[in-house]
């Protein structure tokens, strides 16, 4: 099929059709049908090896041009100024919120947010659709959290069909995935391991049925070669079905284990997530106290001794005390998650620019201060 060819059928696709496609077969209704890039960002499995590369690529030129606080910002806010971006949050986001919010304005998009379901018109009985199809005309881009993680698509689904058929990234909607976080944690290995990622050992622990970050990430390591992943987590909360299917098939070894202890001396790097307990049935009273966590699947301060010296320690955030409070205040190079959300606000800068096709502009950038060029 052609790109024209492709467009049509989207322009037509009934929404219970797009809905009933697997993951891989509604790809190429969200990729830019040029470039093979992500243009509507939905789930983890439509980047590939030379667009996480790229990625990681264009958000390390990026930072450093930013570094130039004359010309280096100033070109960077000219890359997308007189666009606008919407951010749609209707389910708690501070950190994801604000990331985006940043790196928007990094590139000189003016902002708009929706985060009060009570203000929107579907508190008047419209549709999501018809809310998405009428925000479409204010903005050029738009990032979405939701509660159902098929609201995203939906968005997708509608402005495939529309004459103004605009981006939208999926900002973390319903337990199943978050894949710009994931991208964050990519470039967070990238940085880390110096761009070498394959061949590493990974382990996650928590909730991982329920954690859209590790769903993400898992998905994200068939790009990699010779990974090893190493679940830990109590029975009832352990990596679904549907992502172990998707590992084995890609070939990729992963293990479930119980004692997080005993795996840390193997990690390359330590993956944390917090029990993610709003999901807990409704009715339930005690979700509003957070249970202390089961010490069996908690990153003591000790563990720091048993982790190898090149690994890194890592947690999407928010954490409760499933990391010990002190290891957050050791300066201890080998703990990144405070590193984390600058790296998530610099991959998002460029995975915009990757939407937008400013890569190149980016890439090629000369203005760089007298002293740089030097080798100052
Ligand atoms: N911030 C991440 C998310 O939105 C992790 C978490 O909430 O635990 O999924």
């Amino acid at each position: 099929m052609n790109s024209q060819e492709i467009e049509k059928m989207a322009h037509k696709m009934s929404w219970q059709k797009f809905v009933a496609m697997e993951e891989k077969e509604k790809i190429i209704f969200l990729n830019n049908l040029h470039t093979g890039n992500p243009f509507h960002v939905l789930f983890a499995q439509q980047f590939n090896r030379e667009n996480l590369d790229l990625l990681c690529q264009i958000a390390e030129i990026a930072r450093a041009i930013n570094k130039n606080k004359q010309e280096g910002v100033k070109f960077l806010r000219k890359l997308l100024s007189g666009t606008h971006a919407l951010n749609f949050f209707y389910q708690p986001s501070s950190r994801t919120f604000l990331s985006f919010e940043t790196a928007q304005e990094t590139l000189g998009m003016s902002i708009r947010d929706i985060r009060d379901p009570s203000v929107s018109s579907e508190a008047k009985g419209e549709t999501l659709e018809d809310s998405i199809r009428t925000f479409s005309s204010y903005v050029d881009l738009i990032i979405m959290r939701y509660p159902e993680k098929q609201a995203v698509e939906k968005g997708a689904w509608v402005l495939n069909k529309s004459d103004r058929r605009i981006p939208i990234i999926n900002a973390g909607s319903g337990k199943d995935q978050h894949p710009t976080q994931a991208l964050t944690d990519i470039y967070t290995l990238h940085k880390s391991f110096n761009g070498e990622i394959d061949g590493r050992t990974i382990v996650m622990c928590g909730d991982l049925k329920r954690g859209r970050t590790v769903r993400s990430l898992s998905y994200l390591m068939k790009n990699y070669h010779d990974m090893k992943l190493i679940f830990v987590s109590p029975s009832h909360l352990r990596m679904k079905k549907d992502i172990k299917d998707f590992l084995t098939s890609h070939n990729i070894t992963y293990l479930e284990e119980d004692n997080l202890e005993e795996i840390i001396p193997l990690a390359d790097a330590i993956y944390m997530t917090r029990i993610q307990d709003e999901w807990d049935e409704k009715n339930d009273q005690t979700k509003k106290i957070p249970k202390p966590v089961d010490p069996k699947y908690k990153f003591k301060k000790e563990y720091l001794e048993l982790m190898k010296k090149d690994a890194v320690l890592m947690h999407p955030l928010p954490k409760r005390d499933e990391i010990d409070e002190e290891v957050g205040y050791f300066r201890d190079k080998r703990v990144v998650f405070w590193r984390q959300p600058r790296n998530g606000v610099w991959i998002r800068v460029a995975l915009i620019a990757l939407i937008f096709q400013k890569q190149q502009t980016i890439l090629d950038y000369t203005h760089w201060p007298k002293k740089w060029r030097e080798g100052g």
